[in-house]
Parts: structure tokens; C-alpha cells; sequence
């Protein structure tokens, strides 16, 4: 079999994968008609067959494959995957030292030169977010390499390239120890429990730390917070400990119910004095209204595509309405937390419906904090999609 091959990116894209392009787009290049089977090496050339690049063939949602190296004469082998890890764990060699956090992003895809692969690090735990065949094909070299890290207790991985992207279901031990479930990590000194073998969602989103951090830090105290899309609870979490008087999650999911007690529990929290609702969230404005119940602090953080009884969700074309309700129960100098991590828009249109919903709802208000993703979530500078989150802390005035 052939494992190489070569193929011609189309005069109008050469500008872009020039200028460092990462991602290998199906209507960028020519192969006449050879076969791109996953995980073959494939190189990119010209018109004059001058190298542009080269990668692996993963076809993913978002396009061919990846391209991982802009030298010609680099062998893509485990010595290339193991300096790629290694860079990858300088560069946030600094978050290592902070013994108050143990949960990090340690490879971010194309962000760390490798478009496809993420692993997350959990107090010794690692796990591998496979996003094609393509990448799964090195499982061997790039499980190798991470083994060999001194501070590795075990492996996870997580089969990401069924049709669409979606998680493909299975036992997801890979090697070393196995850990006992929950696994209770720590971020910024609060405990949160996880289970890495159990569904493609671990019971936390780590992008979201320093948003936890600053609603426990600077703006939870005294107030009564409702926590929408709640998945695990961690964002009530953050807001009891830093002095919420009260939390409301809302998740319509029925497994977030005992998730979120688990959260409040390994934190010593009493969960009886929070509310834990599982509901869909447009019932629960239904009823907040009804009932005109009124929150001084909203955590807004949807998934970019939900389906419920009520109705059907996309970020893209309803966020405005979403946060018109939200904004409805919001008190006068209340605090709406709004949040996204779609990818298809950007920072600016995302607070075009920020302004859009305040209009219309004839609330004054002043964004007071914004975020990004963390610097574990290392982005592509010529891949904007990959930096998909957006969080706007929104201060209501009257
Ligand atoms: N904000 C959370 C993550 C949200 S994940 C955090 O940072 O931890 C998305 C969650 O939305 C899932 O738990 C899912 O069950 C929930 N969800 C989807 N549609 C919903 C709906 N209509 N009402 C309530 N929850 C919903």
C-alpha cells in the first residue's frame, strides 16, 4: 500500500496555505484522482511542484486533514509526535507549578502544530480527543510518546470521527493505571469531579476556567445566581463558593441532577440549600416570569445546537431571543455572564446580539469583562475558527 502521497493545491489557494493555512480543504486542492486514504502522509505542492507543505489525510467535519510540518525533508514518526508533545508541554510549563489547578488543556490541535488531536491532562490522567481515522492511525506513536512522561498515571482516549464528528462509544482506557471514578481534580483550589470513561464529556469544560474564576472572585457575593445549560453544575460551584447567596441550575438533561450534587458535595458544599432543576431552560423562563422570580447574576452558556421539546436551538440564529429571556429575569443592576463557544462567528457579531437583545429589552448596560480561551487552548494565528470562544460579562444599569 501506498502510505504517501502528493497532491496540487489550486492556484487560488496557494496565497493562503503560503501563508501558513493549516487545514487541508477538500476544494483546495487537485489530487487527480488518486485516493486520500486516512492516515496517509500527504504532501502539498504547486503548479511548479514546489512544496507547500505537508500532513496526514483525516477527513473531519472541517475539511481533508492537517498539515503538520512546512519542511520538506521531516519524517512524520514518533520522534516527530514526541517533540511535538514536548514543545507542547514547555510552552505551559508555567501552569504546571501552580499547585492550585491540575486540570489543563496539553495539547491543543492545530494550535500545537498538530490540527486533530487534543489531550487534556486531569492530576495525572491524560486524555487523547482523536478527531479523525486519519490521526488515530499514529494512536501507537502518540500514546508512546505520552507514556513516557513522568507524570503519567494513565490513558484515556476519546473516538471523535463517527459520521459528524460524534463520539464513538466504548471503554476508553488506553493504558497504564486505571483511575477510580470520580476522579476529583482541582482548578484554582475547587474541586471538580470527573469520569473519564464514561461518554464523550468528562463533567467539565476546562476552557471555561478563568470565567470561574472571576464570577467566584469579583462578582458572585451576595447574589442570587441562575445558572442556565448547567451541565455538572460547576459554574454554581464557582458562585457558592464565592459567596452566591443562593444558586438555581437549570439543565434539562436528567443526569445533571446527581452530577450536580457531586460537584457541590466534594467541595463540601451543602447542594439542599441550592436549587438543582432538571428542566428545559425556555420552560423555566415560562415559569420564572410566571412567577416573577428575578436573579441578580445569570450564567448564559448554551450549546451552539439543542434540540428539546419546546423547540429547536442554534446559536447562530437565536442567541438574541435566548438572551431577550434571560434578560427578562434579570434584575435591574443585575449581571448576565453570556457565553458561546460556536465557532462561526466572531467576538464582534457576538456582541452585536448582546446589543441587539439590551435594545430591544430597553436595558442600559456596560460590558465590564470579557474572555476569550485560556492560554492552555493555544490557537492557530491563520486558523481563527479554532478560537471559538466567547464569554461578555454584561452589567445591566438603570
Ligand atoms: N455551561 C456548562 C456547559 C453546557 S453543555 C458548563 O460550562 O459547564 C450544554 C448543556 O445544555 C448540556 O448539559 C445539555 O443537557 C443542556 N441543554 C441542552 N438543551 C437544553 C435545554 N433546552 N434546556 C436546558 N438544558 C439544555
Amino acid at each position: 500500500m501506498k502510505n504517501e502521497i502528493t497532491v496540487k493545491v489550486k492556484p487560488r489557494f496557494i496565497k493562503k496555505y503560503k501563508s501558513g493555512f493549516p487545514l487541508i480543504m477538500k476544494e483546495a486542492i487537485d489530487s487527480k484522482g488518486q485516493e486520500m486514504k486516512e492516515g496517509m502522509i500527504v504532501t502539498l505542492v504547486d503548479a511548479q511542484h514546489s512544496f507547500i507543505g505537508k500532513g496526514y489525510v483525516g477527513k473531519q467535519n472541517k475539511g481533508f486533514g492537517w498539515i503538520i510540518t512546512k519542511n520538506p525533508e521531516e519524517a512524520i514518526n514518533n520522534v516527530f509526535f514526541k517533540r511535538k508533545l514536548e514543545q507542547a508541554f514547555v510552552k505551559r510549563k508555567s501552569m504546571f507549578i501552580d499547585e492550585e489547578t491540575n486540570a489543563y488543556r496539553i495539547f491543543n490541535g492545530e494550535g500545537d502544530g498538530i490540527g486533530g488531536l487534543i489531550i487534556d491532562f486531569y492530576d495525572g490522567y491524560y486524555v487523547i480527543h482523536w478527531y479523525s481515522e486519519g490521526i488515530y492511525a499514529f494512536q501507537k506513536e502518540i500514546v508512546e510518546a505520552i507514556l513516557q512522561q513522568v507524570n503519567c498515571k494513565g490513558i484515556y482516549e476519546k473516538k471523535r470521527f463517527n459520521t459528524g464528528g460524534h463520539y464513538i462509544d466504548g471503554d476508553d482506557f488506553v493504558d497504564g493505571t486505571p483511575a477510580q471514578f470520580p476522579l476529583i481534580v482541582k482548578e484554582n483550589g475547587v474541586n471538580i469531579a470527573v469520569d473519564l470513561n464514561d461518554g464523550a464529556m468528562v463533567g467539565v469544560f476546562l476552557d471555561q476556567r478563568d470565567v470561574r474564576f472571576q464570577i467566584r472572585k469579583t462578582y458572585a457575593k451576595d447574589k442570587e445566581v441562575l445558572n442556565t445549560f448547567s451541565y455538572t453544575g460547576v459554574f454554581s460551584v464557582a458562585a457558592a463558593i464565592g459567596g452566591a447567596r443562593k444558586t438555581t441550575s437549570v439543565d434539562l438533561a436528567k443526569r445533571s441532577l446527581p452530577k450536580t450534587i457531586e460537584q457541590f458535595s466534594v467541595n463540601d458544599i451543602d447542594y439542599e440549600e441550592h436549587d438543582i432543576i432538571v428542566e428545559d431552560v425556555f420552560a423555566y423562563f415560562k415559569y420564572a416570569k410566571r412567577k416573577e422570580k428575578k436573579f441578580d447574576l445569570i450564567v448564559l452558556d448554551p450549546p451552539s445546537f439543542a434540540r428539546s421539546k419546546q423547540r429547536r436551538f442554534s446559536v447562530a440564529t437565536d442567541y438574541t431571543a435566548l438572551l431577550e429571556e434571560v434578560l427578562a429575569i434579570t434584575n435591574e443592576n443585575g449581571m448576565v455572564v453570556a457565553s458561546t463557544n460556536y465557532s462561526g462567528f466572531g467576538m464582534e457579531k457576538f456582541k452585536g446580539f448582546i446589543n441587539e437583545a439590551c435594545q430591544n429589552q430597553k436595558r442600559k448596560y456596560s460590558i465590564v469583562d470579557q474572555y476569550s480561551l485560556p492560554k492552555d487552548f493555544k490557537t492557530h494565528p491563520q486558523f481563527k475558527e479554532g478560537n471559538y470562544l466567547k464569554v461578555v460579562f454584561i452589567q445591566l444599569k438603570n
